[in-house]
């Protein structure tokens, strides 16, 4: 498969043999995803998927942080782009329209990189905000550098989360709470200790550590990955995930729709203040 040239959010790189790295190349706006971002990113991941020469796949980000989540400044038409899903009506007025949207851009990009057949490898530093840990969580393991930390604050935006809604199943349904109702950020060291985060490394060895990982997992037969990593789906899957996921996804909904009934916007008019005063405040990744 041609690689794109024309690509400007992310950046395509094959650094060992077996392992293909994904570069998140905002980081002039803390790798904010924008529509164009998420669409790059698709291909990129395709594109590695499709290259029967990739074993594992690297999703890595530039600058001091991974993701500070959605781009609230994209404006771009959904029609200049061709979705990958099966929605459509974006352009609709009253909720369908943002309901349609999302389900496309976010929780229905999350599920599928979710389910890419080969082993991926998020590899974070900084922050990882909402929509950015949306990204880290899809992904299948996680390297964390030393200073790391994952939120998910939106619920000052009045929703439940973000739109994957994978919070109990990553940290257990009380961990899960704490996160959504306080705002606070998970540091490296607890996501550690949770499971969620597999290495903690130090910043300046945070990409040859990753690398490192990936290569070793890129060394074990290839369609016996693919199988391992089905088979954990799976075991998800029967538990009820893909449920789960679309019945909160159903309140996140909910939640954009009473803002724009009650405000006249999808989000609650005390959120941006509410989360740029809590990270001015307590210490990130503080638990
Ligand atoms: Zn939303």
């Amino acid at each position: 498969m041609a690689e794109h040239r024309s690509w400007t959010r992310v950046r395509y790189e094959s650094p060992a043999p077996g392992v293909a790295r994904v570069t998140l190349a905002r980081p002039d706006v803390r790798n904010a995803q924008d529509k164009r971002l998420l669409y790059e990113l698709n291909q990129a991941l395709d594109q590695a998927t499709q290259d029967d020469s990739v074993a594992v796949i690297v999703l890595a980000a530039d600058g001091p942080h991974f993701s500070a989540g959605h781009d609230l400044h994209d404006d771009e038409e959904m029609s200049r782009f061709e979705p990958v899903g099966c929605w459509g009506g974006f352009a609709q007025p009253g909720a369908e329209g943002l309901v349609s949207m999302e389900e496309e851009l976010f929780l229905g990009l999350c599920w599928r990189w979710r389910n890419l057949c080969k082993p991926t490898v998020a590899q974070v530093q900084g922050k990882a905000i909402a929509g950015g840990l949306m990204l880290v969580w899809a992904c299948d393991l996680i390297v964390a550098e030393e200073g790391a930390s994952f939120s998910d604050p939106v619920v000052a935006f009045g929703v439940n989360g973000h739109e994957y809604f994978v919070h109990a199943w990553e940290l257990g349904a009380r961990r899960a709470k704490k996160l959504l109702f306080t705002g606070d950020a998970i540091g490296a060291q607890e996501a550690y200790e949770l499971g969620m985060v597999g290495w903690i490394v130090p910043g300046d060895r945070l990409e040859a550590r990753t690398l490192e990982v990936a290569r070793s997992i890129a060394e074990r037969p290839g369609f016996g990955l693919k199988l391992a990593k089905q088979a954990v789906n799976q075991s998800l899957d029967a538990q009820g995930q893909w449920e789960a996921v679309q019945a909160a996804y159903s309140l996140h909904a909910l939640g954009h729709a009473n803002n724009m009934v009650r405000y006249g916007s999808p989000l609650h008019p005390d959120g941006a203040g509410m989360i740029r005063r809590q990270s001015a405040g307590a210490p990130e990744g503080a638990p």
